[in-house]
């Protein structure tokens, strides 16, 4: 009866589409609340510091992406709870307009009705680029700054959320239809990579591994290399055989390159953050809760002082500050999220 952990949420919505349904939502909150001390990220980072895990077990609730919903519906729900969590703001994703929308206190005073707060939320919206047209599904300036006086605190997420080539490439796919790249979210991200024009001028696309970007290098394939791919898929030749018949080395950024552009990225993110809110913003959850032993050390000359990664397991004596462990909340099934409370309390 020694648990200390960190569990994370993406979105909540009335349609249960992409993430728990408010009502359910509602739900998990009182039973952790029921059954666990709510703790936020400060008393977590002091336990891992000085190595003193609770008596009795205590969770941290934290989001990560800063879904319009978390404006809308979450803080005001925590705020009746009288309980506090935290918000991973990835800022590249803010919502450029400066608007404050309805959220469930408006609709509990009579101000608009829950249409009014709803909005359509497609699935991996977490994976698209931030391209203004999904920006509307993330909150404002001013909803960050409403929420932080409340009970969600903001902390960061890095400034981009996107997937880049890893190095070397490795050659998955060809994309010989645009609307395929629109339709699968998951691939977004090729318009951020490739730029939108290529996108648009290449009907075939060829698409390399991934990984997240603060984890590794980014390389770039040359024009003729992409045009030599898909000459051969235009031949039939498969993607394996592709791969097999040319040597695709693209360009690579240099080592230097890589820590500087991660360095950039934390660093904006951070100080947005900060001058937004006038707080000190010393939590980091990485993207994809991917991340590699330079974006760590690059974390802390950026002046992170927590780091939070999405391994699932429950935080110990042993747990590092730099590594810190968070346990992902099933969105619909009842009876797992049941079967994770007792996980945790009685591990
Ligand atoms: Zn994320």
């Amino acid at each position: 009866m020694k648990t200390l952990c960190i569990l994370y949420f993406h979105n909540v919505t009335c349609s249960g589409l992409d993430g728990p349904k408010v009502t359910y939502f509602e739900k998990q909150i009182k039973l952790l609340k029921e059954y666990f001390k709510i703790v936020d990220l400060d008393t977590v980072a002091e336990r891992i510091l000085s190595k003193s895990m609770p008596k009795q077990p205590e969770v941290a609730i934290t989001f990560d992406d800063g879904f319009y919903s978390n404006y809308a519906y979450v803080e005001p729900i925590l705020r009746k709870e009288r309980i506090k969590a935290t918000v991973f703001i990835s800022t590249s994703h803010i919502y450029e307009k400066r608007v404050k929308r309805y959220n469930l206190f408006d609709y509990w005073e009579g101000k608009c009705s829950l249409k009014d707060i709803e909005q359509p939320y497609p699935n991996s919206l977490g994976n698209r680029v931030s391209t203004s047209e999904y920006k509307d599904h993330y909150m404002s300036e001013e909803e960050l700054m409403e929420i932080e006086k409340g009970n969600l605190k903001v902390e960061s997420h890095g400034h981009e959320h996107i997937k880049v080539f890893t190095a070397p490439l490795e050659l998955i796919d060809v994309w010989s239809d645009r609307v395929a790249i629109e339709k699968y979210g998951r691939y977004v991200w090729l318009k951020k990579i490739y730029g939108e024009n290529r996108v648009r001028k290449y009907r075939y696309l060829p698409v390399f591994k991934f990984a997240s970007f603060h984890k590794t290098n980014i390389t770039k394939p040359l024009i003729y290399e992409l045009e030599l791919i898909i000459d051969l898929y235009k031949k039939g030749r498969n993607i394996k055989d592709i791969q097999k018949s040319i040597e695709i080395k693209g360009y690579s950024e240099s080592m230097e390159e890589a820590k500087k552009r991660i360095y950039n990225d934390l660093v904006n993110s951070k100080e947005r953050l900060e001058s937004l809110l006038n707080k000190k913003i010393i939590h980091l959850a990485w993207p994809f809760g991917e991340y590699s032993s330079i974006s760590i050390e690059t974390a802390k000359k950026a002046g992170y002082l927590a780091l939070y990664t999405t391994k699932k397991k429950a935080i110990t004596e042993n747990s590092s500050i730099y590594e810190i462990e968070r346990i992902s909340v099933p969105k619909k099934d009842i009876e797992l999220f049941i079967k994770l409370l007792k996980m945790i309390a009685w591990n």
